[in-house]
């Protein structure tokens, strides 16, 4: 069953805050605020045009749905309820600040029909949270996540690899904090570095140099590996070009697949072990993988080729396996 969301994007006016890879701009914008009206109205479009709404939720982005102020906060909710039960759709999905969670919101979250929080913990890593002025605390997000599920909330944990100050290690340590916290879903953004953010001037004055893009593959892919591993339910592995404004991109872990990059690297690293030692090797990978398995423009049978091992790749219909090994010599 194809899980999809309704998403509705509430930007947070005014925001105290100053993170450093947020463009405030694109965020304070008042003209596109949504209210009651535009929420009922997309979501009546949506219930027409899905053919299971039972498995779509209705998702309020933006990052901060419990910052902004409560009685907008109770307008939008209220609109999103009537579209919420049977024949309609499955609950309310939000995303907010680690910080902005006790008993009283998730209450008042709780009777209103959200289903599921995500909270945008962004790293685990006390000084880069500070540098990157994210201001609250590592201890936040633990607080938050614990309290989030005792209200028997769905859990989604939002992470950024590539920040100021931030390493592979770091990040990958990040992962495994937030993975002990039990989320059942996650999301892991690489870092794209914005004009007019305060990471654009900290990379243009050279202050900032993010470690290279193919080190943030290998984290992600490394990452994406784990969470699998632990039964974690990744939602989403790098931006859309439509979640940043185009043109404003100065640097950064952009790619439009970058996703596929990571999978690309998985195999690889599997292809590698099976090669060990042998100068042929023949594999079989589900239908829908083959390009993944090949790797981008094939990098993945040329590094193969580059370390001695000619491959072969047989595209199964049926196959379920990440990848079987029909025959090496
Ligand atoms: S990312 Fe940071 S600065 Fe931007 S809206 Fe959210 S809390 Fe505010």
């Amino acid at each position: 069953m194809k899980h999809s969301n309704i998403s509705i994007f509430v930007p947070h006016a005014g925001c105290p805050h100053q993170c450093s890879f947020c463009d405030q701009r694109t965020i304070s914008g008042e003209g596109n605020i949504p209210h009651a009206d535009d929420v009922r109205r997309i979501c009546t479009r949506a219930l027409d045009q899905i053919n299971e709404p039972e498995n779509a939720e209705i998702a309020f982005f933006g990052g901060s749905f419990t910052a902004i102020p409560r009685s907008y906060m109770a307008e939008l909710l209220e609109a999103a309820q009537d579209f919420i039960g049977k024949g309609k759709f499955r609950g309310i999905r939000i995303s907010t600040r680690p910080d902005y969670i006790d008993d009283e919101v998730l209450s008042l979250l709780k009777s209103s029909g959200v289903t599921a929080i995500e909270l945008g913990a962004q790293s685990m890593d006390e000084e880069v949270l500070e540098a990157n002025e994210r201001g609250h605390s590592s201890q936040d997000v633990v607080n938050a996540s614990r309290l989030i599920k005792k209200y028997g909330f769905e859990l989604g944990l939002q992470m950024m690899t590539g920040l100021y100050r931030s390493t592979p290690e770091k990040d990958a340590e990040t992962f495994e904090r937030l993975r002990k916290l039990y989320p059942d879903t996650m999301r892991i953004y690489p870092v794209v570095i914005l004009n007019g953010t305060r990471l654009g001037e900290l990379f243009k004055s050279g202050e900032y140099v993010p470690y290279s893009f193919d080190e943030g593959v290998e984290l992600c892919s490394q990452i994406m590996e784990r969470a699998e591993h632990n039964g974690i339910k990744l939602i989403k592995v790098g931006l859309h070009a439509s979640e940043f404004v185009e043109g404003e991109l100065l640097g950064g872990f952009y790619h439009p697949a970058f996703r596929e990059l990571c999978e690309g690297r998985i195999y690889l690293r599997e292809l590698k072990t099976l090669a060990r030692g042998h100068s042929y090797l023949e594999v079989s990978v589900p239908e829908r993988n083959l390009s993944k398995a090949l790797g981008q423009k094939r990098c993945n049978a040329e590094e193969l080729k580059r370390l001695g091992t000619e491959l072969k790749i047989i595209a199964d219909k049926t196959q379920k396996e990440r990848i079987k090994l029909i025959s090496r010599r």
